[in-house]
């Protein structure tokens, strides 16, 4: 990946933000896993031509250096470990932040915003703590509980003091317990998704299926139900039919479509879109 540097950063700057590429070819790492099959694909591809600004890695940075300070702990627990699992004709790795061997308890460190706490959304830590919890067990190590220490980033005292649904504390602990159910489920998870990319291996870029909605964090598609003469809309509808079936009660006059917006993609969270047959069909639209 080439760094550029635009605000003529000092080079220790752009040196913390070059990470080495973390991946061979045929290994995919439990955060690799949970993106879409076409990014990881892209990103593998095209990793040496793909530009990132120094000044845009701060949240880099930012993990790495959390990373670094509570890897430093001496707590008796395992640290940084690397586990390995061959699946299909690729392997699955991961790399665990700590594992107390005690309480058979893993924990990683995040950086994150106050949003994630508000909306709970933990699908993706879920999913990686259950990647790590399954190749551990393929490896001999057994893992009960999992629990990942968020330091919120943007956390505000002033709004924890006035809104009570608001994060009240700058870290929060998401935690949840592994059963064998859910072990057999990311096992079904982690062979599907070993099967899709190794398929995608296969194509050429434009041949390529785009990630899933939820992937490329896309937002639905609406129906306005809106009136003559009024900028606002009288009510927002989540299908064509019901805003149809409503209008004219409503007293509207026309439906405006309003088109979801596939976020990760066009406010730049995916490094390779320039590279994706999706991505540039929808510029292209536009
Ligand atoms: S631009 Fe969007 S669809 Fe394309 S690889 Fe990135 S996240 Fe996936």
């Amino acid at each position: 990946m080439k760094v550029t540097n635009v605000l003529g950063l000092p080079q220790a700057f752009v040196d913390a933000v070059s990470v080495e590429r973390h991946n061979e070819k045929g290994c995919y790492s439990a955060t690799t896993i949970l993106h879409g099959a076409c990014e990881t694909i892209l990103q593998e591809r095209h990793y040496d031509e793909i530009e990132v600004d120094a000044s845009d890695s701060i949240w880099a940075v930012f993990g790495s250096a959390v990373h670094s300070i509570f890897e430093k702990q001496n707590t008796g627990t395992i640290k940084e470990a690397f586990y390995s699992v061959p699946v299909s004709h690729s392997k699955v790795t991961g790399r665990v932040d700590s594992y107390d061997p005690q309480t058979q308890t893993l924990h990683d460190f995040k950086s994150c915003s106050s949003w994630k706490v508000i909306y709970q959304d933990f699908d993706d830590w879920y999913k990686q703590g259950m990647i790590y919890a399954w190749l551990m067990k393929k490896n001999g190590v057994e893992v009960k509980r999992c629990e990942f220490i968020a330091l919120l980033k943007d956390h505000s005292k002033s709004k924890a003091k006035v809104d009570q649904n608001y994060p009240q504390l700058p870290t929060y602990i998401y935690r949840f317990d592994v059963t064998e159910k859910a072990l057999e489920e990311i096992e079904k998870f982690i062979f599907d998704k070993v099967a899709e990319l190794e398929k995608a291996e296969l194509l050429a870029d434009e041949e390529l299926t785009p990630c899933s909605k939820e992937e490329r964090w896309a937002t639905e598609d609406k129906w306005a139900i809106m009136k003559a003469g009024r900028k606002t809309a009288l009510k927002v509808c989540s299908s064509e039919e019901e805003a149809k079936s409503l209008m004219e009660t409503m007293g509207g006059t026309d439906i405006e479509f309003r088109q979801g917006e596939s976020k990760k993609c066009v406010d730049g969270y995916c490094v390779c879109r320039n590279y994706c047959p999706f991505y540039k069909k929808m510029i292209e639209e536009k």
